[in-house]
């Protein structure tokens, strides 16, 4: 096998788990309130988070369609409102799909000013070009909405997951909306082609780190069922020790002249526990091939 179709191979078979019905059954409610009517919404696949209140409806990335239309519906039982603003923390299907779900329930979709054409390159690559829906409203380092008795900034730290991450702080509740910067004990999509870069996406969890405190609540994009999607500043410091383990082991392997396929085939980065091996079976070849092709080894 060639190292294109490897990469394809594993590429398609590490998402296959995102789309299973088997990432629904985690919790029989998908709704969570968390503090100060914000909360999240599980579903399938990128954690929703919204802020539901009489006089503010906000809403932080979209899922997939069905899971959106759910989403929706609940947070309209809530509130009796539509959506003031759908936020996208980036351009992943499993974070924008559903915004064709909540498009005609929402004032506006905001993203990041790099989001809408990274959109349009992965749905090129998909071939599903024709069902995105996209932004209509941008920003390039922050922003800031008034909604209700609370406060959301949104801001950019530069190319980190993706080359287009958004960070949504509701800042009264205080609590931070990361998008996937946090793959919570997995090892995490690295999506190259899609903007990612492994040092600055460890330099966004560092800042996030000093710019927030113990009391701050996080909302991962991804967790480890055991784990789950939200945690603290603690917690971002383990994702990004575990992206330094990655490029160590993957930068010692390089040096020692090995290839591709033989560093991806481990269960294992060393120096990180086996809470690492309970997602999904290809995620963590997937991160090693990723690293190697970024650390100049393809
Ligand atoms: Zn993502």
């Amino acid at each position: 096998m060639n190292r294109r179709s490897f990469l394809q191979q594993t590429l398609a078979a590490a998402l296959l788990p995102l789309l299973s019905p088997k990432h629904l059954s985690w919790q029989e409610n998908p709704f969570r309130l968390l503090r100060r009517n914000v909360g999240l919404f599980t579903g399938r696949g990128g954690t929703i988070g919204w802020l539901a209140t009489a006089d503010a409806l906000i809403v932080v990335d979209a899922q997939f369609p069905d899971t959106a239309t759910q989403c929706w519906e609940g947070l309209h039982e809530r509130t009796g409102r539509t959506i003031d603003a759908l936020i996208n923390t980036h351009h992943h299907r499993d974070h924008t799909a559903g915004n064709a779900a909540f498009k005609p329930h929402t004032r506006q979709i905001i993203a990041h000013h790099n989001v809408p054409e990274l959109q349009r390159e992965a749905a090129q690559r998909q071939g599903t070009l024709e069902a995105q829906v996209y932004a209509d409203r941008t920003f390039d380092t922050s922003l800031t909405l008034e909604a209700g008795d609370e406060r959301v900034h949104v801001v950019y730290y530069g190319p980190a997951h993706t080359g287009g991450d958004a960070i949504i702080h509701f800042e009264n509740a205080n609590v931070v909306h990361v998008g996937d910067l946090v793959f919570n004990r997995m090892p995490g999509f690295i999506d190259l082609p899609g903007g990612a870069t492994t040092e600055g996406w460890m330099a966004a969890l560092e800042r996030l780190y000093q710019t927030y405190t113990d009391e701050t609540l996080f909302i991962f994009g991804h967790g480890n069922p055991k784990y789950g999607v939200t945690g603290g500043r603690a917690d971002l410091l383990v994702m990004r020790d575990f992206l330094e383990g990655l490029r160590r082991y993957v930068a010692e392997g390089i040096r020692a002249g090995k290839s591709v396929e033989a560093l991806a085939a481990t269960d294992r980065i060393p120096g990180f526990p086996e809470h690492y091996l309970d997602s999904w079976p290809q995620a963590l070849p997937m991160a090693i091939q990723a690293v190697y092709q970024e650390l100049g080894g393809l």
